[in-house]
């Protein structure tokens, strides 16, 4: 099941409406400026959609 809506948990893909676990979204650099080491693009396995960046921090 599908947990709680509002949770950051988990991910909608806005085109093929996929719902990905963090865990098995596609990471890849961020584009722009951000500091890749810290921060990350989040991307649909289905469909390579870049969902949201995320802060992976340390
Ligand atoms: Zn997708």
């Amino acid at each position: 099941m599908v947990s709680m809506s509002g949770s950051e948990e988990s991910l909608e893909c806005p085109i093929c409406t996929t719902a990905i676990d963090r865990e098995d979204a596609i990471r890849t650099r961020t584009i722009g400026d951000l500091d890749s080491a810290r921060w990350q693009t989040l991307c649909c396995p289905d469909c390579g959609t870049r969902l949201k960046t995320v802060f992976v921090g340390e």
